[in-house]
């Protein structure tokens, strides 16, 4: 039996461990890949943090795969051998629901997501139904595709909650998603304001750098009140923050999957037709309109890589704040 390298998340509070595992066999529709790479997610975090509960175990993680189609499974007959594709976090529904009736499969009541539910791209190889994949832009390499496939996606479909007649954007955690919705933004002639954990100026510079308007603390006022925010750091108070910095009728998103409690406040500030919401995952639909504008503004991903083997190295990092833009685990051949 043909084996492969993995990096195994067996419990929370648990380092991730090296391990070989055989390398799976791809089911009816399903394509087996070749990992090239995988993006690092805050969901990974919470995931090995044992804060959103009922993942598979033991588990590889990882759900922004690049990959190139090396076998196809009975009936999957969508992508070439050899053709590079993308899996995200969504990586099956099942197409019966009523949200997936509605056109709101990314709140399927029996989804299956990539690195969770089922293994994901830590990994040398991995399976995913075909349907659920995406093809990528030629125009970005393997590295810089795979931070598109969450951090981009979840973040584009944050951004267009924010609603289309906005002129100012408050961003808040400037993380992969933010250096992303940021540069879409700009392209579609916003104000764009990030916010950083405080007296982070490595991240406020490089917000700056990838075209933000103004950077500063979190709990700073920005320099005009938004007409919509975006919350990508996972702390509750945070809704509070932007609260107070929104005009009436804003918008505050919240993109995570996973927050901290949101503290009491006063109504006043949601007074005047202020909405909070939250992004749920992602529609196919988010991914082709994304992968469609992403080359056209175009995106730049600014990336960090990590052998396979630090994998948990990476998520320690992003826990700490200790790069800016994306992590990407990079599989290189034994
Ligand atoms: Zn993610
Ligand atoms: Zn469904």
């Amino acid at each position: 039996m043909q084996t492969m390298r993995v990096m195994l998340f067996e419990k929370p509070g648990q380092p991730l461990r090296h391990a070989e595992l055989p390398v799976p066999l791809p089911g009816s529709g399903q394509v087996l890949l070749k990992v090239h790479a995988c993006g690092v997610c805050h969901t990974d975090l919470h995931i090995i943090d044992g804060e959103l509960g009922d993942s598979k175990l033991p588990l590889v993680l990882g759900h922004q795969i690049v990959g190139v189609v090396i076998r196809a499974g009975q009936g999957a007959k969508r992508f070439r051998i050899g053709e590079r594709v993308g899996v995200p976090w969504l990586g099956a529904t099942d197409g019966t629901c009523r949200y997936c009736g509605r056109g709101q499969e990314n709140l399927c009541d029996h989804p299956t997501f990539t690195g969770y539910n089922v293994d994901g791209g830590f990994a040398e190889y991995t399976v995913a139904d075909e349907r659920f994949c995406f093809p990528l832009p030629a125009t970005f390499t393997d590295v810089e595709a795979a931070p598109l496939l969450c951090a981009g996606l979840i973040g584009y479909r944050a951004y267009r909650m924010a609603g289309e007649n906005i002129e100012t954007l408050g961003i808040y955690g400037f993380g992969a998603a933010a250096h992303i919705v940021a540069q879409i933004a700009k392209h579609e002639g916003k104000q764009v304001y990030a916010f950083t954990r405080p007296g982070d100026t490595a991240a406020q510079e490089f917000a700056l750098r990838r075209g933000a308007d103004w950077a500063g603390d979190s709990t700073q006022a920005p320099p005009e009140n938004l007409d919509a925010a975006l919350i990508f750091a996972p702390v509750g108070q945070l809704v509070v923050e932007a609260l107070k910095a929104t005009n009436k009728g804003g918008v505050v998103v919240c993109g995570g999957i996973h927050m901290s409690d949101i503290p009491a406040f006063p109504y006043n500030l949601l007074w005047e037709e202020r909405l909070i919401r939250s992004v749920a995952n992602l529609t196919r639909r988010d991914g082709e309109e994304f992968l469609a504008l992403a080359p056209q503004v175009p995106v730049r991903t600014d990336i960090t890589t990590f052998p396979l083997e630090q994998a948990g190295e990476a998520l320690e990092q992003l826990r700490t704040g200790q790069f800016v833009g994306a992590a990407v685990i990079t599989i290189i051949p034994a």
